[in-house]
């Protein structure tokens, strides 16, 4: 979850107009269609939820995590002290259906002020691939680490969801929620294992040089420099829904427009 408090920008409104401009001129549909600027979210949505493909990549996401966890094992020997931390939310746990309702009920959920309540009551189901790759994790004796910015409050919750799902190591120690920086809870997990690996949906989930007030260019730029590190020990999972690059402008082509 990435906290952002900036409202939605003048670009869905237009998206939305548009959408209802051509609902207009078309011919009716038989069902009253209700149209607000949060519909605009339905197609990112849409292929978070609900494409194959977003499963296969995570899929795919995990079993470079696996070749690359065996690898760091390896190199580093059996008796290494080692670490991983993942990113929870849409990097091991799907938060969709929150999301979902909270379009289909026209209310934008990058305020997240319906996420307090998700978190103590939703029923998050696991990313494919993401328990598989940390029961290995475990039984390879690798000390796991949740650094997420869920919130310290509603921590048992947190707790109690994960055993639910019966992911390994969870414990009140290994789970690190919004309170210090992640940088700071990346400090403590690095001064007590040789970190191996970060897993994450979000680029802040890496590095203080991806964090939401890091203009996008300066954000391309840091992936271009730390590119050697994408799918060795920071490995990158999916997430068309919400990020830092929720605000950008779009770039169209400028020819004229021509339909045939
Ligand atoms: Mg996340």
């Amino acid at each position: 979850m990435t906290p952002n408090k900036k409202r939605f920008p003048a670009l869905l409104a237009a998206l939305a107009a548009a959408s209802f401009a051509t609902t207009a001129s078309a011919e009716a549909p038989a069902q009253e269609a209700t149209l607000c600027d949060q519909q605009a979210y339905a197609m990112g949505l849409r292929y978070q939820q609900q494409s194959a493909e977003i499963a296969a990549l995570q899929r795919q996401g995990f079993t470079l995590a696996t070749l690359r966890l065996e690898q760091a094992i390896e190199r580093h020997g059996e008796d290494a002290n080692l670490a991983i931390i993942t990113d929870l939310d849409e990097t091991v746990i799907d938060n969709s259906a929150l999301l979902v309702r909270d379009m289909q009920r026209c209310h934008d959920y990058t305020a997240w002020d319906t996420w307090l309540h998700w978190e103590r009551e939703g029923e998050p189901r696991l990313i494919p691939g993401a328990a598989d790759f940390l029961a290995f994790a475990d039984a390879q004796g690798v000390a796991i680490y949740y650094v997420s910015d869920r919130y310290q409050e509603n921590k048992a919750d947190t707790l109690a969801t994960l055993e639910h799902l019966e992911l390994p190591q969870v414990s009140d120690d290994s789970v690190l929620l919004l309170g210090p920086p992640k940088q700071e809870r990346r400090s403590f997990v690095e001064e007590n294992y040789t970190l191996v690996m970060q897993l994450g949906d979000t680029l802040h989930d890496f590095s203080e040089a991806f964090v939401s007030s890091v203009p996008l260019d300066e954000q391309h730029a840091q992936v271009e420099a730390n590119a050697e590190r994408f799918g060795v020990d920071w490995i990158v999972f999916p997430n068309a829904t919400y990020g830092t690059w929720e605000e950008a402008e779009l770039e169209a082509w400028e020819a004229p427009f021509l339909t045939e």
